[in-house]
């Protein structure tokens, strides 16, 4: 038997290497970016095309390399950061293992152009899967350009498991946020396909952070500042009743380095512990800083999380800073609870804050008229077999013209004879029909009607919008940009009048036909919350979480008063639906008491 071993050839030992440094174009993004911040650049320029794919380059105005370090920063462990085992206690830097610059050359092309201020001449290099192809003398000015093509070109394995450009933007948009808002002393450009996504001025943390997460912040960040000989803290919180649904805006930098640390992330979520819902997780933009010493510098190149050394007091100082800043600035608890979906809602709160109820009401419709062609046939041969004949006194119900209106607490008046819905608790309707008696939550009985006429309409490609008397413009973080570049289209088959009107920026002309009487703002607001948290769903499973989402904010809530015509409506349009027994989320809308088993009932109770 032959020996067996082998010494792979460089190229592969280097492409396997790579492999764990640059995964995806974000982290050759990352450490560019992060190699200009060391060489103390004071502007930074980043381009990205389809996602980082076929194109990213980074331009900064740093200290720039000789034509020797030019060359020996492609070798892997090349580091001008340290130089001995001590320094490793002591790094300052982001950088200091040597190897971003070969990983990356090791699986592209790369375009080195650099100059020092000292030098007259500056250095090109080109540079493809570790070999070089050239070095010679050009001219530019001082500082350092790294351009990377074709990423994963030599590893088809790889590039194969690359996601679409807007995933793959995504990322890169995470990493530049968090070099970005790590050094807000620096010029920040990010350019995608040639369009502008971020210009941040030099600035203090909190003007980067309302540069990139929108003016309307401004109001939001609450400041924290602690110092203690054993860390330094310094950020914002963002006000408890801006807590999302979906996490996000949550960032820790140890030493301006971007961190996760859960263990620290929950002495935040404790100290907002009573002032926020549950299920709502609170922001924070924090910065500590702390002796090198006491970190744990091993950090692997992709990995985020640091370990400190005294954990537990860092925990205990956090929270105790966190909390002080809330009461400080006076923030009183104060949950909104109208953005909940109803039917969470106390029934307490709303009996003082009756509202109007938001459906339009045909005042010409007849609920038991056979439906046209559409709706009504669909569903034939699909409702429960057990489903209402609408009692035979409802066909005659003739409204007198000035009673229209009239609302009413209970929907019960006189007449009872006509009616068979009232309304109980301003949050179910009762429906006596000969079949029993029929109890439904109107919430979730109006989301399943809008829901399904939404889809119906999309289906027919016949959505009507509604203008808006004054459209509106919507400025978004470049994160939730990318978003909203993703619903746009299904937004407008949704019949939302919307179109991008400069960076970031959308303008709001019109709103679906039922969104009539909406917040446009909210909705979409609300949408965009659904989609942070959805993002991996394919295009039907999307609009279909959309459309869920819509029908929810569109809803009559719990609370809201029904007039008799309202509540008619609601339940005949809710028996139309194929699926009246569920909501669009899945929640029960309605339970039957079969005449059965309301004389079983009382059978019982006689003995
Ligand atoms: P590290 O950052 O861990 O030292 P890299 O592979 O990222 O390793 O970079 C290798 C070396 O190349 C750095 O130590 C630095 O000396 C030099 N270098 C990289 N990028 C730049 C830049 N933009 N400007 C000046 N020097 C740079
Ligand atoms: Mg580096």
């Amino acid at each position: 038997m032959p020996d067996i071993i082998q010494i792979l050839p460089d190229a592969i030992a280097n492409q396997i290497a790579a492999g764990e440094v640059i995964q995806r174009p974000a982290s050759a993004v990352k450490e560019l970016v992060e190699n200009a911040v060391d060489a103390g650049a004071q502007k930074i320029t980043v381009i990205v095309k389809e996602g980082g794919k076929s194109f990213i380059q980074v331009t900064d105005d740093g200290k720039g390399m000789s034509e020797t370090d030019a060359r020996l920063s492609f070798e892997r462990h090349a580091t001008s950061k340290i130089r001995k085992a001590d320094d490793l206690f002591a790094i300052r830097t982001k950088g200091f293992r040597g190897e971003a610059l070969a990983s990356i050359a090791a699986v592209a092309k790369v375009n080195l152009k650099t100059r020092r201020p000292e030098d007259s001449l500056g250095t090109h290099i080109e540079i493809e899967a570790s070999e070089l192809i050239f070095q010679e003398p050009c001219n530019i000015p001082s500082g350092t350009v790294f351009t990377i093509k074709s990423l994963f070109y030599n590893v088809p394995a790889r590039r194969k498991f690359l996601k679409s450009d807007a995933v793959e933007m995504r990322h890169i948009l995470d990493e530049f946020q968090r070099v970005a808002l790590a050094h807000p002393e620096v010029e920040f450009h990010l350019y995608n396909n040639q369009s502008p996504v971020y210009q941040l001025e030099p600035g203090t943390f909190r003007q980067r952070i309302v540069q990139m997460f929108g003016a309307n912040y401004n109001d939001r960040l609450v400041p924290v500042t602690e110092d203690t000989d054993l860390v330094r803290i310094s950020g914002f919180i963002v006000k408890p009743e801006f807590a999302r649904k979906t996490r996000g805006e949550q960032f820790f930098f140890v030493n301006d380095r971007f961190i996760k640390n859960s263990y620290l992330h929950h002495a935040v979520v404790t100290a907002f512990n009573d002032l926020i819902a549950s299920e709502s997780h609170p922001g924070y933009f924090i910065k500590l800083e702390v002796n090198p010493v006491q970190l744990d510098v091993n950090i692997h190149p992709t990995k985020t999380e640091v370990k400190f050394e005294d954990e537990r007091f860092i925990y205990a100082i956090l929270r105790s800073s966190i909390r002080q800043a809330l009461g400080k600035y006076n923030i009183a608890p104060s949950l909104d609870f109208d953005n909940e979906p109803a039917f969470d809602i106390p029934l307490k709160k709303n009996i003082h804050q009756v509202k109007q109820p938001q459906i339009t009401v045909n005042t010409g419709y007849n609920p038991f008229a056979e439906r046209p062609a559409g709706g009504y046939k669909k569903m034939e041969g699909l409702l429960p077999a057990e489903w209402p004949e609408p009692v035979s006194a409802s066909r005659e119900i003739i409204i007198p013209e000035e009673s229209r209106h009239i609302q009413t607490s209970t929907g019960f008046e006189e007449d009872t004879v006509h009616l068979n819905y009232f309304q109980l608790m301003n949050k179910y309707l009762v429906a006596g029909t000969d079949q029993g008696l029929f109890i439904i939550d109107q919430h979730r009985a109006h989301e399943r009607v809008i829901f399904d006429r939404m889809a119906e309409a999309m289906e027919k490609n016949k959505v009507a919008s509604q203008m808006e008397l004054f459209p509106e413009t919507l400025q978004l973080s470049a994160a939730d940009a990318s978003h909203m570049d993703e619903m746009l289209e299904d937004l407008q088959c949704m019949g939302f009048d919307i179109e991008p009107f400069g960076t970031n920026t959308y303008l709001i002309r019109g709103v679906p036909g039922d969104a009539a009487g909406h917040q446009p703002l909210a909705l979409i607001e609300g949408l965009l919350e659904d989609f942070r948290s959805q993002q991996k769903l394919n295009r039907t499973d999307r609009r279909q979480r959309m459309l869920i989402v819509l029908s929810n904010k569109m809803a009559i809530k719990s609370g809201v008063i029904l007039n008799r015509m309202e509540a008619e409506q609601l339940v005949a349009d809710l028996f139309h639906s194929t699926m009246p027994y569920t909501s669009p989320s899945g929640k029960p809308i309605l339970f039957r008491m079969s005449l059965e088993e309301l004389d079983e009932k009382f059978l019982k109770n006689r003995n």
